[in-house]
C-alpha cells in the first residue's frame, strides 16, 4: 500500500480542515450567544426556581458543546500544524500514517483507528 499521502488529498482536506475550523468558531459563538448565563438581561434572582433550573441546564449544555468544538479546533489545529510540518496523516502514537479513507471522514485525526481504540478504553 501507498505509504505516503498524496499532495492533492493533502491540500483537499488542508481545505476542508480550514472550512471546517471557522464553522467551529461560528457554532462556538452562536452558542455562547444561546448561553441563558450571557444574557444581559439574565438576573440570578430567587424568584423562579423552575427559570433557574432551565437556565442551569440550558448553560451545562452549551458548556458542553462548547467544549467538545474547543476540542475541535485544537485538534484541527493540531493538524494544520502538521501539514505545514509534513508530518500530517501520521499517527501520534504509533507513527503509522492514517489511511486516506479515514482521514477524509475525520481529516483533523491524530490517530489510526487502532490507537484511537485503545485510547478510548
Ligand atoms: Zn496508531
Amino acid at each position: 500500500m501507498d505509504k505516503k499521502l498524496g499532495q492533492n488529498l493533502i491540500s483537499d482536506l488542508k481545505e476542508k480542515l480550514l472550512k471546517e475550523k471557522v464553522k467551529s468558531l461560528e457554532q462556538i459563538e452562536e452558542l455562547k450567544k444561546e448561553d441563558p448565563f450571557s444574557d444581559p438581561e439574565h438576573v440570578s434572582d430567587n424568584a423562579a426556581v423552575d427559570t433557574d433550573v432551565r437556565e442551569q441546564v440550558g448553560h451545562d449544555t452549551v458548556e458542553a458543546e462548547v467544549k467538545d468544538l474547543d476540542r475541535r479546533v485544537k485538534d484541527i489545529n493540531l493538524a494544520l500544524k502538521k501539514i505545514l510540518k509534513k508530518q500530517y496523516g501520521k499517527c501520534e502514537k504509533c507513527g503509522k500514517i492514517i489511511p486516506a479513507p479515514r482521514l477524509k471522514l475525520v481529516p483533523e485525526a491524530q490517530f489510526c483507528i487502532d490507537c484511537e481504540k485503545r485510547l478510548r478504553k
